[in-house]
């Protein structure tokens, strides 16, 4: 372990019990200690947050000279006044003398020429750990003077008050882009720490031509290069991590002159009914020392109970990315030959693949689609429909426009195919299809990817103007075209058309900013 005499002078904290870099065993025995959750049998750290998921609702970006015209406000995106900052920042380190801290020197990127190093500051030895797991870990070498770009200050126990501390709810998440930090308090939900970041390289990667993405990567075995992006559930963890390709990454990348690289150094899965059969890889991290589990439920014997959903649907394992048997070392891969736009289609209503033109890329990409099954409340049995720009509003701190343009540009000069993979639901919406097998995506996207659908022909379907394949090795035919899979046609037709009136409901506020050729490329409900 490296020591350093007080390593977070510079915040104010002299008085602290600060472990720099530590290791795994040194932050199980830390969390076992403080109480923050149990071992697993088999090894991983389970642990219970007070908020199972992200708060986009409590986060902030300060404005000043350095953000006010380069942000999109609005949104995800809430302005608040430097001085908020300073006065929760003053507030947060003298709550925090005195106390026992964990600090983490890493790197967000694998490639040494855009990464930026990250000094993470936590009060949980838990977060610590996800740290460890989920970001670039320096070589020894590295870490002997290692420059902390950016510093990460997250202290769960403190809690805002939001009459005097002008924040919304105990709860914040504050970046800082002048002083190059971010805060956080009120939240234990480990994913603040590595989306935090990941907003951060997201609007500094394109003033240097890297356009910084929210997929999932991996490499085929000629070194073919795919990106899968998509919303949260719609498949990228999942559907990246395929036994016949290389993982390059889980989550965020950003695409070069050269190539791509990850800005992790882990993944993040979603755990809740992980079937050992269709996803082994996966499942056999919940089994390992030194993953967490966050908000897994234990059986009386200490085994992780997948199945069980009651602390949240959104149960995870967050493991370092060699746990993954096929990664690819390094986790950096050549330019891109196909790029796959994935959505979670509750409605039943896009196609299982189909291939999109450069307009439709751009305008899927703008939109951002995916739809929800319906949640718990009574009486609603309709999907609900979501739309995120870039495949990842509440990360994007930068016009949409500009990442559009960026993803457009890269993909005119590889020559990528880009694909629409719906992974939701066939044969119906939601309660009367049922969810497409992950046997059958993988089918679908592994052709593509081989470039055997170069080979077949294609028919465009009417109301989005999707050309799908008519065939597929190792798929029945009758579930590529979508309204074939549905036993009743007009229902087909309608709940169709009422998608394509919610996609061009949504778009109506890109419209001015884009190309009339996106535009022109909208579905139509009319057909
Ligand atoms: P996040 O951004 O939250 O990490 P993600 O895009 O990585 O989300 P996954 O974690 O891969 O999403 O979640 C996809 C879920 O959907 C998994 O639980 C997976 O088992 C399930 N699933 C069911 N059918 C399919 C399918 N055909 N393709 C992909 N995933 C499927
Ligand atoms: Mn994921």
């Amino acid at each position: 372990m490296t020591t350093l005499k007080e390593p977070l002078a510079d915040l104010g904290l002299h008085n602290v019990r600060v472990h720099l870099n530590p290791g795994v065993d040194e932050l199980y025995s830390a969390a076992l200690r403080l109480g923050e959750g149990v071992q697993a049998a088999g090894g991983p750290l389970a642990v219970r947050t007070n908020k199972t998921g992200r708060s986009p609702k409590d986060r902030f970006i300060v404005e000043d000279d350095l953000t006010r015209d380069t942000v999109w406000w609005g949104g995800f995106n809430t302005p608040i006044a430097p001085e908020v900052f300073d006065r929760l920042l003053a507030k947060m380190t003298a709550y925090a003398e005195g106390r026992e801290l964990f600090v983490q020197q890493v790197f967000a990127g694998t490639d040494p020429h855009y990464r930026i190093g990250v000094r993470m500051v936590t009060e949980m030895a838990y977060h610590s750990l996800f740290i460890r797991n989920m970001f670039v870990r320096p070589a020894p070498q590295e870490l002997q003077n290692f420059q902390a770009d950016w510093t990460v200050l997250n202290i769960p126990s403190f809690k805002a008050d939001p009459a005097v501390d002008g924040v919304r709810s105990d709860t914040f998440i504050i970046v800082n882009f002048t002083k190059k930090m971010i805060i956080v308090g009120g939240t234990q939900y480990a994913g603040e720490n590595k989306k935090g970041i990941f907003g951060v390289l997201n609007f500094l990667l394109p003033e240097r031509g890297v356009m910084p993405m929210h997929c999932s990567a991996n490499m085929g075995e000629s070194g073919d290069t795919a990106l899968f992006f998509g919303l949260s559930g719609t498949g990228k963890t999942t559907l990246s991590a395929d036994p016949s390709r290389k993982l390059i990454g889980d989550d965020e990348h950003g695409w070069t002159d050269q190539g791509i690289f990850n800005f992790e150094g882990g993944c993040y899965a979603k755990v809740i009914n992980l079937n050992p059969e269709a996803e082994p890889a996966i499942y056999r991290t919940t089994q390992t020392y030194g993953t967490v589990l966050e908000n897994v439920v234990l059986r009386e014997d200490g085994t992780p109970d997948l199945d069980d959903g009651s602390l949240t649907e959104n149960t995870r394992s967050a493991y370092p990315i060699d746990q993954i048997d096929n990664c690819q070392p390094g986790s950096v891969g050549g330019i891109p030959r196909n790029v796959v736009f994935l959505t979670a289609d509750a409605y039943g209503v896009l196609p299982p693949i189909s291939r999109l033109s450069p307009e439709q890329m751009m305008y899927q990409f703008i939109s951002g689609f995916t739809a929800k099954i319906p949640g718990t409340e009574d009486g609603v049995t309709e999907p609900s429909p979501t739309f995120s720009t870039c495949f990842g509003a509440p990360f994007m701190p930068r016009h949409p426009g500009e990442y559009a343009k960026l993803l457009s540009e890269k993909v005119q000069a590889s020559g990528a195919r880009v694909w629409l993979v719906n992974t939701g639901w066939s044969g119906g919406m939601y309660g009367q299809g049922q969810r497409m097998s992950i046997r059958h995506t993988r089918a679908m996207i592994n052709a593509a990817l081989s470039g055997q659908l170069d080979e077949v022909s294609f028919e465009r379907e009417p109301f989005f103007h999707l050309e799908i394949p008519t065939t597929v090795p190792g798929v029945p035919a009758e579930v590529l075209n979508p309204r074939d899979a549905w036993a009743d046609k007009a229902a087909y037709d309608e709940t169709a058309r009422k998608l394509a009136r919610m996609f061009r409901e949504n778009f109506k506020r890109f419209e001015n900013g884009v190309d009339p050729a996106v535009t022109a490329s909208m579905p139509n409900p009319d057909a």
